[in-house]
């Protein structure tokens, strides 16, 4: 991809999820600079949807670096939670003293599962979304939505991966993604159809758009 170069500027300050990004780009010889190494402050995320939000991240990077950058705005939406936490699912981590807590995260959830009466898998459905946005220097951006399906699961199973795995279990698998391996939890290599994770089938989408992936 000449437009890229062999660099994508990748508008996050997050490292579970730059450490995705890093793998889901080196198959292609692309390597994942972050918004950190950069220098890059992070900004408010003020949206409404995962799609705005990644927008504020993607362009706030490439105006700075005046590089197309990429950015991914992920969320689990709960449906007996009315779609919560969603855009908000960072936020639900975050401590009153400052840091982020991920068991906290977890345990608000499932205590509002509980006092929905959720208690059985099928009423405990959701899913993991990402939406990856490649924004240019002059504002124009286009999106590529993942999402991974899969029940709330307590409690919390696996010390791998990141931020709400360990309660994740995708359909039609038996560990967590917390328990997964970071392989088997993209399910993903260049070449092959499917994908699993919400982040590696966005990336899968942008990677046949823009990379020329099959
Ligand atoms: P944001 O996109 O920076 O607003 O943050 C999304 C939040 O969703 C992260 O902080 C994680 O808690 C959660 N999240 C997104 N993707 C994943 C994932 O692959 N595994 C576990 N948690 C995730």
């Amino acid at each position: 991809m000449d437009m890229l170069g062999r660099k994508i500027v990748v508008a996050s300050h997050n490292e579970g999820k730059l450490r995705e990004f890093a793998d889901l780009m080196a198959p292609f010889g692309f390597e994942a600079k972050s918004a950190k190494e950069y220098g890059l402050p992070e900004p408010d995320e003020t949206g409404t949807t995962f799609e705005e939000n990644a927008y504020i991240k993607a362009f706030a990077a490439a105006q700075a670096t005046g590089l197309p950058a990429l950015s991914d705005d992920s969320g689990l939406v709960v449906d007996a939670l009315d779609g919560q936490p969603g855009v908000y699912t960072a936020n639900w981590a975050e401590k009153p003293e400052g840091g982020r807590d991920f068991m906290m995260a977890m345990r608000k959830t499932e205590d509002l599962l509980q006092a929905k009466g959720a208690t059985s898998p099928k009423d405990r459905t959701g899913r993991f979304v990402a939406v990856i946005c490649l924004a240019q220097p002059d504002g124009s951006a286009e999106y590529f939505r993942g999402e991974a399906e899969g029940t709330l699961i307590w409690p919390p199973r696996g010390d791998k991966g990141f931020g709400y795995d360990p309660v994740f279990l995708p359909v039609g698998f038996s560990q967590t993604f917390g328990e997964m391996t970071a392989e088997e939890k993209h399910g993903w290599k260049p070449g092959q159809p499917t994908a699993l994770s919400h982040r590696a089938r966005a990336f899968q989408k942008f990677a046949r758009a823009r990379l020329g992936s099959e």
